[in-house]
């Protein structure tokens, strides 16, 4: 890695390769709207092909629809005999709303440090530490530790059906003798109390979205009406939309807890664990949704003419589920939306939790400490979903692990789908690193 900071930080040349294969990528326009909607994959999973290529890898490029390209390459290891690691990214981003951003949001401008766009975060910053750490192990002549399955899916912000879903069900032989899988959204630093710890995801929660259909009696806006869709289903969206639902630790959340605890000087049994999530900071935007369901309500559509009553409405609501809790809380939405709503599950992903334990997360642990000594390495529970969730179908034990060392006053959970996303240049250099030591060791 060449990485003239100085000339970096004023950002007008010399970015590292890791930050120029990101910009490129965040170039690379991969919107993906959601239910098949999207700009597609393809141009960026030409771009990542090439790099592959480049290597002397042999890419193979996957279209489950007109546009929606993913990439899949294997890496020899010095150890075929154990079990190929499975190393994921996506190419898609969600929609930026240009206007509200402060630089252009597929521009990819380096500014103040850092580089800036749609996907510096989610997660066009890990495909490029993967891209970069290979380039540099594979140009020196050396191999990773085992067999790699490198993957770049297409359309995860979507759920992948177009992507990851797509090439487990269809093309499960690409994965095969694969055991484990590294990914985003786990690895990245937080601060506690002037203490760095990094946070590696080793557990996601299931979700459904559901829709909720009320029926009624149509009829003229100014008659008595006791049977309106729109009132039926709007009282069902407030009760399911505020309902407090319990706070349930799990294995990972409760390691979790106890390590903050210890960092922070808490006593666990003198804190509620909302508490502790709480005093994480900046953090608890992610943390706090981990030790409960979530339902949120997120689209309502009823209605056509200001005085014609509709006979239906219809809402969407995201609920986000503890591994396990899926029947008890379907159960009890549909309590809560009592007579006269049909429930129809539009997409169903499962949770995921596995142990803080064992040969990977110990080499995880160890590359983090080896760039950062003094931090600490911590489980926690992503309560929204990665393609882990697909990989899990073939029983790849799936884990968050985009390593990043971050600044203590940066917001970074608030930047995944933000407005203005950035990520520290130094960031991606330190992720490149302690990945490359990675894939070397394990
Ligand atoms: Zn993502």
């Amino acid at each position: 890695m060449t990485l003239d900071s100085s000339a970096a930080t004023a950002g007008i040349s010399s970015l590292s390769r890791t930050a120029t294969i990101a910009r490129d990528l965040i170039r690379i326009d991969t919107t993906n709207f959601g239910e098949g909607k999207s700009v597609g994959e393809t141009v960026a999973a030409e771009y990542v092909a090439a790099k592959l290529t480049a290597m002397g890898l042999k890419p193979e490029l996957f279209d489950s629809a007109p546009g929606r390209t993913s990439v899949v390459a294997r890496v020899a290891g010095a150890d075929a005999s154990q079990g190929a690691l499975v190393v994921h990214g996506h190419l898609d981003v969600v929609p930026a709303i240009a206007d509200n951003w402060s630089v252009d949001p597929f521009a990819g401008e380096v500014k103040d440090g850092m580089l800036w766009g749609r996907g510096a975060v989610d997660m066009k910053n890990m495909d490029a530490m993967i891209l970069e750490s290979l380039h540099g192990i594979l140009s020196s002549g050396r191999q990773p530790a085992r067999d790699l399955v490198i993957a770049f899916f297409a359309d995860e912000e979507a759920g992948g059906t177009y992507g990851a879903h797509y090439l487990v069900d269809k093309h499960p032989e690409l994965f095969a003798g694969a055991t484990d899988a590294i990914s985003e959204v786990g690895g990245y630093s937080i601060d506690l109390a002037g203490r760095r710890a990094y946070l590696v995801q080793t557990a996601e929660k299931a979700m459904m979205w559901i829709k909720l259909i009320a029926t009624g009696t149509a009829g003229h806006g100014s008659a008595i009406n006791p049977d309106n869709a729109i009132t039926r289903l709007s009282q069902a969206v407030a009760r399911i939309g505020s309902q407090e639902w319990p706070v349930h630790l799990t294995r990972t959340t409760r390691q979790l807890l106890d390590g903050v605890a210890r960092i922070l000087g808490h006593d666990p049994q003198k804190i509620s664990a909302e508490d502790l999530a709480i005093a994480t900071g900046s953090a608890s935007k992610f943390l706090s949704a981990s030790l409960r369901t979530t339902t949120n309500p997120t689209v309502f559509t009823a209605g056509y003419k200001h005085n014609v009553i509709p006979d239906t409405a219809e809402a969407l609501i995201d609920v986000r589920v503890l591994p396990g809790e899926e029947d008890a809380v379907l159960a009890r939405i549909r309590e809560l939306a009592g007579d006269g709503i049909e429930i129809e599950m539009v997409h169903q992903d499962v949770g995921l939790e596995t142990d803080f334990s064992g040969p990977l997360v110990d080499a995880m642990i160890a590359s983090l400490k080896r760039h950062d000594p003094d931090a600490d390495v911590l489980p926690y529970m992503l309560a929204g979903g990665t393609d882990n969730k697909a990989l899990s179908k073939l029983g790849i034990r799936g884990y968050g692990f985009a390593p990043l060392q971050l600044p203590a006053d940066l917001d970074f959970v608030s930047l995944f789908h933000g407005v203005d996303e950035r990520v520290p240049l130094s960031a991606l250099e330190f992720g490149t690193a302690t990945l490359t030591d990675l894939l070397l060791r394990y």
